[in-house]
């Protein structure tokens, strides 16, 4: 049996926060917005584990009003959301993701994240791909009003 989710997200960039994204802080005069450590990556792979298994989202589960998740970080609901899926008999044959960002340059970065996303995810790295791409200058990516995340898995059960 195979499953497939797909997650999207989008935080505002905006000056005094940091920037996470994939659990890894990335320099730059911005960060994102949100109750939580807001890295929408995190976010959009979180989402798309819950909607492969047709479990709802990650407001049902971790609710932003809920004062537990303030600056939460991310990586944690992600760890909950792999043990979910494992408890469901189910385990992650792999991961694609995308990242819109105008600015900052995240290649150097894309490395770190798979592995710290590994980490959290009991996989291995190849099994994550993280790629990001600018907005080519338009909408709200591309005039770095905000950053959106896209991610797509395919389960099977164990
Ligand atoms: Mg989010």
């Amino acid at each position: 049996m195979m499953r497939i989710g797909t997650g999207y997200d989008l935080h505002r960039l905006e000056p005094g926060r940091r920037l996470i994204l994939g659990g890894i802080e990335i320099p730059h005069e911005k960060g994102l917005s949100g109750h939580s450590d807001a890295d929408a990556l995190c976010h959009a792979i979180t989402d798309a584990l819950l909607g492969a298994l047709a479990l709802g989202d990650i407001g049902s589960h971790f609710p932003d009003t809920d004062p537990r998740y303030k600056d939460a970080d991310s990586l944690e609901l992600l760890r909950q959301a792999a043990q979910l899926l494992r408890a469901n008999g189910y385990r992650v044959v792999n991961i694609d993701t995308n990242i819109v960002a105008e600015r900052p340059r995240l290649r150097p970065f894309i490395d770190a994240m798979r592995t710290r996303l590994a980490e959290a995810l009991k996989l291995e790295p190849g099994q994550i791909s993280v790629k990001a791409k600018t907005n080519e200058g338009v909408g709200p990516e591309g005039r770095q009003e905000a950053i959106s995340t896209q991610a797509v898995v395919l389960l099977e059960s164990s």
